[in-house]
């Protein structure tokens, strides 16, 4: 298929175009610079040009933003939303955050619907935010049922950026399907939602400053950074992200994924255990972690994990296999030694 990818210069919108061209489709991708789509375009020398190539989309903010990247010839069968905000440094939760997660996602349905009626599938990607709900029970399994009761009225009462960001991603997707009920477009949805994301760094990393913000851990721990004390594990769940990104391509070809979320988890997550494999897989790095009590604050809580989790419809459904914590987490930690030597 011809598929628009958004966000090609992310962490995850690298590994979606590479999963896409190696599954034989043909990708223009959205990035914000010329400078972005050189990088990516060098990373990749074996890439023909038509099957690869890029769109400048500099503010996903305004509605209008993708109004020329949804256009294409041959047209576009397939749109794959993956740019949204993933950080912390916000000054403004609603126009840093909120605005480009929501009028980004609303924005190019309505580009697509208005441009691009070839286009039958449309995936977008989610999160575990938009179902992450602070009132579930403790022993509960979360699943495709859930939803993060956030409101556009209550999204501003965010305590911190990281409630920010979960609310951003809630509202975008409760707006998307939203948008499908009211305009019943020739498309139909596919929903992503994955858990805290690790994996591979893309090649045309600049600075381990510029990691994304779900491998930050993975740097701090390798920098010896977190030595003193492992911070707290802050997520209940992880994903590798070539799963990921195998997930959106499956869930761009598949006609029955249409109309559906999919929850992507490989496991529980704690960072004690991330840390047990980097000093397993890579002694040289076992000076520079926490041990001892310094590990306290990264262990599962009393109990164990607070929550389980069904996935069993992105198995039985997109017949994924997730990768295990340790191989995602020795390849994440190989890429940033490469990225170490490289820079
Ligand atoms: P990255 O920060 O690496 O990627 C975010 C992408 O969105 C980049 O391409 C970025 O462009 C683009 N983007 C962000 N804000 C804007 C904006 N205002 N205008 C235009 N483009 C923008 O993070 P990830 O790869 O981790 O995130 C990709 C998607 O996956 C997001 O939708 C995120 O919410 C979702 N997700 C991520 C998880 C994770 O743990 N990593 C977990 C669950 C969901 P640029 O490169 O120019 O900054």
């Amino acid at each position: 298929s011809r598929i628009l990818v958004t966000g090609g210069s992310g962490f995850l919108g690298g590994v979606v175009v590479d999963t896409l061209l190696a599954r034989g489709h043909s990708v223009v991708t959205t990035v914000r610079s010329e400078e972005k789509a050189e990088a990516m375009r060098a990373t990749r020398p074996d890439i023909a040009q038509d099957r690869l190539s890029f769109m400048i989309v500099k503010d996903i903010a305004k509605l209008d933003a993708f109004d020329a990247a949804v256009v294409s010839d041959p047209p576009f069968d397939v749109v794959v939303h993956t740019a949204s905000p993933f950080h912390y440094a916000i000054t403004d939760l609603q126009r840093d955050m909120l605005d480009p997660a929501v009028n980004g996602t609303v924005g190019i349905l309505q580009s697509i619907v208005k441009h691009a009626p070839t286009v039958r599938r449309v995936v977008i990607t989610s999160s575990f935010a938009a179902m992450y709900n602070d009132a579930k029970p403790a022993g509960s399994k979360y699943s495709e049922e859930d939803w993060n009761p956030v409101t556009p009225e209550t999204a501003l009462d965010a305590e911190n950026s990281q409630a920010g960001y979960r609310s951003s991603k809630a509202l975008a997707e409760k707006a998307a399907w939203k948008f499908v009920e009211k305009h019943k477009p020739s498309f139909t949805l596919s929903m992503i939602n994955p858990s805290l994301i690790f994996g591979p760094v893309s090649a045309s990393l600049r600075s381990l400053d510029e990691i994304n913000t779900s491998n930050a851990r993975i740097r701090d721990f390798i920098l010896g950074k977190s030595k003193d004390k492992c911070p707290p594990t802050g997520s209940q769940f992880w994903v590798d992200v070539r799963d990921v990104a195998l997930a959106h391509a499956l869930a761009a070809e598949k006609p029955e994924a249409g109309g559906k979320r999919f929850f992507l988890t490989a496991d529980n997550l704690c960072n004690a255990d991330v840390v047990a494999v980097i000093a397993e897989e890579f002694p040289d790095l076992a000076a520079g972690l926490p041990s001892g009590d310094a590990l306290a604050a990264g262990q599962f809580p009393p109990g164990g994990p607070k929550y389980g989790f069904d996935t069993s419809r992105s198995v039985r459904e997109l017949g994924l296999q997730y990768r295990t914590l340790r191989e995602s987490i020795s390849d994440t930690v190989m890429s940033i030694q490469a990225a170490q030597n490289r820079l």
